[in-house]
């Protein structure tokens, strides 16, 4: 997945030319910039690139996360859906608005489960919000004729599935809003960086207007101009847009390189009847940043990741047990640990999730393993490490 495997001239020239006119920041100074506008630039790039009217440049993929439920008017006591293996950011921006992380159960597309996307809507229920984790999508088509029947928003994290499509849609532009985060580890990077993308003019405005104080961004003089709403500050600068500006004219060449050696790993496992794979919906076409597969219970799965790491596969991840992205480790979440006091709104309305059944992610989550996808492989190298992991899981299985 990591772009900053691949940074080189094109992002060093890039960036040189905003070091030269010296204007690192991304509004005004029209005078001193010689024409640059580097965030300008990656978002109508994006744009064009998700086939979506408007893209909002942030700093971070949480940034945009917040941005995207702030400028679909979400605030306190909203519930949004989110699944129970995501990244910490998904709960993190939905809190940062006062509103509520409603935690679903996932199927074995390893993202929200329709059938439990719709038991857990009630009439505070604003959002749903899948996640398209390592590098495949949820099941859209459902989750959106769901939020067509209770009148909910769609807001897509593709933080990790940039360049994935869905019914030949680029992920992200599907719902009525979509995320990126462009931070160090993701397919591109602005070393950190974010965007928002939609085809609705409303949020786009709010989104650009909230991003930057409540500016609304009027004529020429940033002093002069008014807020017709509170906001924040979630600007990118223009160095960090420079980068991603070279890295998204990489972006096909970096997925072209991912799908070659995602397809090389998977071969070899195809060859182990105990192997299965993760579902990917219907319609849809991975962007390859990882290969997930199961293996037939837990302790099998636990098994093949500790020989994996101790055979040399480095990047394989048993998700599980891990801190950052499954719901049983997220201990500050579960214990309503903040260092000041929560609204009101979340105190009160935030499930015990230590009560919910969440069995079926348990069971999916107990069994996966995944492994990151490298761009800087070599031919050689990838099928080496083939061979080595099948042979690895064999031994096991
Ligand atoms: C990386 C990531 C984010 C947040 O991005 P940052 O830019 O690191 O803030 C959000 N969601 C998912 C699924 C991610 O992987």
């Amino acid at each position: 997945m990591p772009g900053f495997e691949l940074f080189g001239e094109e992002e060093k020239a890039e960036v040189q030319q905003v070091l030269d006119t010296g204007v690192l920041m991304r509004y005004g100074f029209d005078g001193m910039r010689d024409g640059q506008w580097k965030a300008k630039e990656l978002e109508k790039a994006l744009e064009e690139r998700m086939e979506v009217q408007h893209a909002q440049l942030v700093s971070s993929g949480t940034a945009a996360l917040t941005v995207a439920l702030a400028s679909a008017g979400v605030g306190a006591g909203d519930e949004v859906l989110m699944p129970t293996f995501t990244f910490v950011a998904s709960f993190e921006s939905i809190l940062a608005l006062g509103a509520v992380p409603v935690l679903v159960g996932i199927d074995d597309t390893l993202t929200l489960d329709p059938e439990a996307v719709e038991k857990a809507i009630t009439k505070r229920t604003k959002v749903i919000m899948p996640v398209h984790m390592c590098g495949s999508m949820a099941d859209l088509g459902a989750l959106k004729t769901i939020c067509q029947k209770h009148n909910l928003l769609l807001l897509e994290d593709a933080c990790q599935a940039i360049g994935g499509t869905y019914e030949g849609k680029p992920l992200g532009s599907y719902g009525d809003l979509g995320c990126f985060s462009f931070d160090y580890v993701k397919t591109i990077t602005c070393g950190e960086g974010g965007a928002v993308v939609t085809n609705n003019e409303t949020y786009f405005k709010n989104a650009d207007h909230y991003s930057d104080h409540g500016h609304d961004h009027i004529g020429v003089d940033r002093g002069a101009e008014t807020h017709p709403f509170l906001g924040y500050n979630y600007r990118i600068s223009e160095l960090h847009a420079a980068v991603g500006l070279a890295q998204i004219a990489r972006l096909d060449e970096f997925l072209a390189i991912q799908k070659e050696h995602y397809s090389i790993l998977r071969t070899a496992l195809e060859t182990i009847p105990a192997v299965t794979f993760r579902r990917v919906p219907v319609g849809g076409e991975e962007s390859y940043a990882f290969l997930t597969f199961f293996l037939p219970d837990a302790n099998l799965a636990k098994k093949a990741h500790v020989a994996l790491g101790a055979g040399g596969i480095d990047a394989c991840f048993y998700w599980y047990d891990n801190n950052w992205h499954y719901f049983r480790q997220w201990e500050h979440l579960l214990e309503k640990k903040s260092l000041g006091k929560l609204s009101s709104e979340i105190y009160r309305q935030l499930p015990d999730y230590t009560a919910i059944d969440f069995s079926k992610s348990d069971h999916w989550m107990g069994r996966a393993v995944s492994c990151l996808i490298k761009l800087g492989w070599s031919q050689e190298e990838v099928e080496r490490r083939a061979a080595t992991m099948a042979q690895t899981i064999r031994s096991i299985v």
